[in-house]
């Protein structure tokens, strides 16, 4: 069922969260123990994230490193298929413009559709770790709007290439990401709404925000989204802080500002089990404040072990 369906048939706020693909080489069992305990709350989708391909360098016989890419986390459209069947949950596989080609991603949407995935999060990527910007892939897409867009097409029965003849309707819901603090790339916050605003008139459904911890910023965003013309749902993107490293690692990586409050929080802990409690009792106060505001979704990134999310979620559900 439609991501936007969901929304509108729920009574309450609803319970949802996005998963990492195993290393490769790793079992899926691990995966389900994180995915087992977070069941209880009913969520009605769960998001399956994609990475892009990396460089690594092999070190061969004769002593010389051979740089190679390779995608250390495959497997987003199995973990769906594997999900559904285990769980009867709707599954979101997170489609990127970074290391695929228009064709690749047709291909993908093909197997989405047989797989009974109604759902797709277009997103562009990121720059892989040894470039400095956001290089296109030959035959890929610039930004997520182009995505949308392909999508979009395709739900209107336009292929790349000329079918035969189409017996079958496709119909996606699409998900685009938002940023309550602005896209780190992006001059403004008024042009980045701009761009939000595009990806939404172009097809997009629905918005899912990027992690942040100062509620108001959220409240902000969704304010000047309605002003800009967008009436999707928004729905908060929520990580529970859980390590000392977080403190610089979360605002390098996801372009966001941490409360003072938690900062002093945090630095006050003597290990990193104190910080995990700390980043609980905080999100838990975060989630009562969004709840109160009348949020669609509350939809966490569990990036690993699930324990703090569950905690949360028995304390908010
Ligand atoms: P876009 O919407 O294309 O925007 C990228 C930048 O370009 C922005 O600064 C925007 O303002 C600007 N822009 C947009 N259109 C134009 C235009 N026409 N001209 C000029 N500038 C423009 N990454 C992964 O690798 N895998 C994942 O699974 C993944 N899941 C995510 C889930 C969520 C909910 C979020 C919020 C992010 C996720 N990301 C993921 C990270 C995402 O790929 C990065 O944040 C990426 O840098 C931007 O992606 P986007 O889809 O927002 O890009």
């Amino acid at each position: 069922m439609k991501i936007t369906k969901h929304i509108q048939k729920a009574t309450k706020p609803l319970f949802s969260f996005e998963i990492i693909p195993p290393v490769k080489g790793k079992s899926i069992k691990q995966l389900y123990d994180n995915i087992d305990p977070l069941m209880e709350f009913k969520p009605p989708f769960i998001d399956v994230t994609t990475s892009r391909e990396e460089f690594i360098y092999l070190e061969k016989e004769n002593g010389l490193l051979e740089k190679r890419l390779t995608r250390m986390r495959p497997g987003t459209l199995g973990i769906c298929a594997s999900i559904q069947n285990r769980y009867h949950v709707d599954t979101v596989p997170h489609l990127l413009c970074g290391g695929f080609t228009k064709q690749e991603t047709e291909y993908l949407l093909v197997d989405c559709q047989y797989l009974g995935i109604d759902n797709v999060m277009a997103l562009r990527g990121d720059a892989r770790k040894e470039e400095r910007r956001f290089e296109k892939t030959t035959d890929g897409h610039e930004y997520a709007i182009d995505l949308v867009k392909q999508i979009q097409k395709l739900n209107e029965g336009s292929y790349l290439h000329e079918v035969i003849e189409i017996t079958c309707d496709v119909d996606f819901c699409i998900g685009v990401a938002g940023y309550p603090e602005k896209h780190e790339e992006s001059p403004s916050m008024k042009s980045d709404l701009k761009r939000l605003k595009e990806k939404v008139d172009a097809g997009a459904d629905y918005v899912v925000t990027q992690m942040f911890f100062d509620n108001q910023k959220y409240f902000e965003f969704v304010k000047c989204a309605r002003a800009a013309g967008i009436q999707v749902p928004i729905i908060p993107g929520i990580k529970p802080l859980a390590t000392k490293k977080h403190l610089n690692l979360l605002p390098q990586t996801f372009n966001l500002d941490l409360p003072e409050t938690l900062v002093e929080a945090v630095e006050s802990c003597k290990n990193n089990k104190e910080v995990r409690q700390v980043g609980v009792e905080f999100c838990i106060e975060q989630c009562k404040e969004l709840l109160a505001h009348d949020v669609p979704v509350l939809h966490f990134y569990s990036m690993g072990k699930s324990d703090n999310i569950e905690s949360i979620a028995r304390a908010i559900f």
